[in-house]
C-alpha cells in the first residue's frame, strides 16, 4: 500500500495541539517503559509546621507526639541545608550522610519537597522524599540508628479494549469508543506505515483495540502500551492486524499475524508536513536552466527550517556543498539503498561517518543550491540508481527475531481470538478478561 504522508508526526502534532491541555495522562506517560517523572508543585511553598495526625503512615505509637516539618529544597540547595533550616542538629545530618544508601535523600534538586518528623525532644524521626507518584525514599529510626528505605508503589495495569466504526471521522469514533488522545496516537503509530489515516479510512471502515491501562492506588493514571489492534480502511476492502512484542518491559515492536515487522526500512517521506510540489519526473522542463532536465527526485515545499528526517537507518557518507544540491546529505542504507536530501538551510548534528536512526533530524528546509525556492530535494536509490520515492515499494524493516517467535505465536493467537470477539458496532467492551 502506498502512503505519501508521514503519519506519526502529523497525528501527534495535531493531537497535542488539540489536548495538550487535557490530557495529564499523555505527559505522564509519553513512554510506557519511563518512570513517572514527579510531580512537582509549580509555587513556592512556605516552610511550615503543624501537628501529626495519628495516620496509617506512622504506627509508631509514640508518633503522636511528633511534629510533622515540610521543608522545600531551594536553589543550588542541600539536604544538609533544609535540615540546618528545620534546626535539626549538624551531627545527624552528618550521621546521615554516612549510611548506606544515602544518595536516596542527598540528592535532591532544588523544588524538591521533603517531610521531616521531629519528636518533641526535636530529634529527628523519619524523612520522606517523594520522587516520583510511585517511587519515595524514607529514612526511618530504628533501634540500631536510621536506616534509608526506598519504597515502591506498584502500579496497576489492567487489559482494556474498545472498538467502533467510523462514522466521519477515525478521532471521534476512536474518542466515543473510550480511547485517550494517547492511545489514538498510538494506533495512528502502529499502523503508520500501512494506513494513511487521514485519507485511507472512511465511514463505515471499523477498529478494534485491546490496550493497557495503568492505575496508582485504585486511581486511574493513564493508558499504557496496544497490545493488539485491528484496523479496516478503504471501505473494509482491507484489514489490518498488529500484535505487540515485548522483551520483560521493553516494547520490541508491532507485527502482523504472520510474524512481519509493521514498521519498514523507510519513512515515505523526511518531513513531517507533507507537500509534494514536483514530482519525480524524467523529462522535466527545469525552471532555472530553462531546459528538459530530468528531476529524480521529489521535492516538499515547507517553510524555511523544516525539520528534515532520516527515512531509514543509516550511515551519513556525505554531508557538504554541491553546486545544484546546496548543503546536502547523502546516507547509506543496509543493502543497496541509498537516500539524499538537498538544499538545505543548515545540517543536523550528524556528520560524515555517524549512524542515523530512522527519524533522526539530518538538516533543515532552505534553498541553497540552484533553486527558485525554499523546499527540500529528496533522492532515492537502489543500487545506486535513481527510484520514484513515492512509487518504490520499501523493504519492511528487521523481521521478528528467532527467540520471539514461539511466545509471539501464543500470545498473538490468544489476542487474535479475543479481537475477534469484539464487535466493531459495540463502543466499550470493558472488563476484558
Ligand atoms: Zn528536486
Amino acid at each position: 500500500m502506498k502512503k505519501a504522508l508521514s503519519l506519526p508526526y502529523i497525528w501527534k502534532t495535531i493531537l497535542a495541539t488539540l489536548f495538550v491541555a487535557g490530557f495529564i495522562s499523555f505527559f505522564f506517560s509519553a513512554n510506557a517503559n519511563t518512570p513517572f517523572e514527579p510531580k512537582r508543585t509549580q509555587h513556592a511553598l512556605p516552610e511550615q509546621t503543624k501537628h501529626l495526625e495519628p495516620s496509617a503512615t506512622s504506627s509508631e505509637p509514640t508518633a503522636k507526639e511528633w511534629q510533622e516539618l515540610v521543608v522545600k529544597i531551594r536553589k543550588n540547595g542541600s539536604l544538609g541545608a533544609a535540615l540546618d533550616r528545620l534546626k535539626i542538629s549538624p551531627a545527624t545530618t552528618h550521621a546521615i550522610n554516612k549510611l548506606k544508601n544515602s544518595h536516596y535523600l542527598t540528592n535532591v534538586r532544588s523544588g524538591d519537597q521533603l517531610t521531616v518528623w521531629v519528636d518533641k525532644h526535636h530529634q529527628l524521626q523519619k524523612i520522606l522524599y517523594p520522587k516520583s507518584q510511585t517511587l519515595s525514599h524514607e529514612l526511618i529510626k530504628t533501634e540500631n540508628g536510621y536506616r534509608i528505605l526506598e519504597k515502591k508503589k506498584p502500579i496497576d495495569i489492567r487489559t482494556e479494549t474498545a472498538s467502533g466504526i467510523i462514522n466521519g471521522s477515525f478521532y471521534i469514533a476512536a474518542k466515543k469508543a473510550g480511547l485517550s488522545a494517547r492511545s489514538i496516537m498510538n494506533l495512528s503509530d502502529v499502523f503508520a506505515w500501512d494506513v494513511d489515516f487521514s485519507r485511507e479510512l472512511q465511514s463505515g471502515d471499523t477498529f478494534k483495540v485491546i490496550y493497557e491501562t495503568k492505575y496508582l492506588d485504585g486511581k486511574y493514571i493513564g493508558d499504557g502500551n496496544i497490545l493488539a489492534a485491528q484496523i479496516t480502511s478503504n471501505n473494509q476492502k482491507q484489514t489490518h492486524q498488529a500484535f505487540i512484542v515485548r522483551d520483560n518491559d521493553k516494547v520490541i515492536g508491532y507485527y502482523d499475524e504472520k510474524g512481519r515487522n509493521l514498521k519498514k526500512a523507510f519513512l515515505r517521506s523526511p518531513v513531517d508536513y507533507v507537500r509534494i510540489t514536483s514530482k519525480y519526473n524524467p523529462k522535466r522542463f527545469h525552471p532555472v536552466l530553462k531546459r528538459t532536465r530530468p528531476h529524480r527526485g521529489v521535492d516538499y515545499g515547507g517553510p524555511k527550517g523544516t525539520p528534515i528526517r532520516a527515512t531509514g537507518d543509516g550511515k551519513v557518507i556525505f554531508r557538504g556543498w554541491g553546486k545544484g544540491y546546496g548543503r546536502y546529505v547523502k546516507i547509506k542504507h543496509a543493502g543497496k539503498y541509498t537516500t539524499l536530501y538537498a538544499h538545505f538551510s543548515k545540517f543536523g548534528k550528524f556528520k560524515k561517518g555517524q549512524h542515523v536512526k530512522q527519524g533522526d533530524i539530518i538538516g533543515y528546509m532552505g534553498k541553497t543550491g540552484m533553486v527558485t525556492g525554499v523546499h527540500l530535494h529528496y533522492e532515492f536509490r537502489v543500487k545506486n540508481k535513481h527510484v520514484d520515492p513515492l512509487k518504490v515499494k520499501f523493504p519492511d524493516a528487521q523481521p521478528l527475531a528467532k527467540k520471539y517467535r514461539a511466545e509471539f505465536k501464543t500470545t498473538s493467537t490468544f489476542l487474535l481470538s479475543q479481537l475477534k470477539r469484539l464487535d466493531g458496532r459495540t463502543h466499550v467492551a470493558r472488563n476484558f478478561e
